[in-house]
């Protein structure tokens, strides 16, 4: 089985090498192609996570051989002048892909920059017709990353889908709703746990596959879970003497689960890796060769 490491308890999913390997299928992919595929991205603000986020999507497509233009704009630019570098960048045939790092500075409408990306090279998945597309079984649209991350890993894993029940906890935008979608499309019987959910417990029991997307430490518990169950940690938390965990109590959890994955090094680099296939993708679709 590719990226796993066998434990006493879970299988181990390793986010990390099965990334890696996908990142060299897409230099593979790229060095074949006559041109150069772009991609822009837009980072308003100063805020350190993003600013490591960005870094990192930039220095894998670099990688890849992809092209990466970085727009690093000032906290203070406004909505219409980030609105006109959206539009000029929907109009420069140069560039393929445009993702927009979120969070934007309060002041800016941010379904409004995700609604004005050109659905073509909307590579982050947000953009109003892409959102609409996956609804509906995902046919030619782009998704996000991360819930595309998470769906590919269930695929290299051999993970059945089909027919099973799926929980997931979150319902943003950018993970917990497409995800859900994706697992829908997929043939799972689908359960989407948020805030107001009476009793998480009482469904993620129920889950043979559970994702939890929230960003709350130790939310799930080992007492939340079923045995053998596939379990899919999207939460990133900085503790304060600087670690980094998912929102799942990975000790307790991993003793019940069949799978499960790490944090660092389970969904976090899948993400990029396959915003790096969108990038391609879209390179494609606008007749690249
Ligand atoms: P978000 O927009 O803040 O959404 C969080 C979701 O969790 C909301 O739907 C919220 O419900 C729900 N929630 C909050 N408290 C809950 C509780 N006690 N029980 C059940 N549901 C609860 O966050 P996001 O952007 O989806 O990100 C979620 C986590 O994933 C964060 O830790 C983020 O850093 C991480 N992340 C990781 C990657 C990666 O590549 N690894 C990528 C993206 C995000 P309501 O809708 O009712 O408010």
């Amino acid at each position: 089985m590719q990226g796993c490491a066998v434990s006493e308890m879970a299988v181990l999913i390793d986010g990390k090498k099965m990334a890696g390997g996908i990142l060299e299928e897409v230099k593979k992919e790229v060095a074949k192609l006559k041109g150069r595929p772009c991609l822009a991205v837009i980072l308003v603000g100063e805020d350190p996570a993003s600013k490591i986020y960005v870094t990192r999507k930039s220095e894998a497509c670099r990688e890849a051989g992809i092209e990466a233009r970085d727009y690093r704009l000032p906290a203070e630019t406004s909505e219409k002048e980030l609105l006109e570098l959206v539009d000029r960048l929907n109009k420069d045939k140069g560039v393929n892909g445009i993702l927009v790092q979120m969070p934007m500075p309060k002041h800016i409408n941010e379904n409004l920059v995700t609604g004005v990306v050109s659905s073509g090279k909307d590579v982050d998945g947000l953009a109003p017709e892409n959102i609409r597309k996956l609804g509906e079984g995902g046919a030619e649209g782009f998704a996000p990353a991360t819930p595309l991350g998470v769906m590919e890993m269930l695929r290299r894993l051999k993970v059945r889908v089909k027919g099973k029940r799926a929980v997931v906890i979150g319902r943003s935008a950018l993970v917990g709703r497409p995800v859900a979608a994706m697992l829908r499309n997929a043939g799972a019987e689908v359960m989407v746990c948020h805030s107001k959910t009476p009793d998480v417990g009482a469904e993620t029991m129920k889950a043979d596959i559970l994702v939890v997307a929230v960003g709350k430490p130790k939310l799930v518990t080992g007492d939340m879970v079923k045995k053998g169950v596939v379990v899919i940690d999207v939460g990133t938390n900085r503790l304060p003497d600087g670690k980094l965990v998912g929102d799942v109590d990975f000790d307790s959890v991993r003793k019940k689960a069949s799978m499960i994955t790490p944090v660092p090094g389970g969904v976090g680099p899948m993400t990029i890796a396959l915003l790096l296939k969108n990038v391609v993708k879209a390179y494609r679709m606008q007749g690249g060769k």
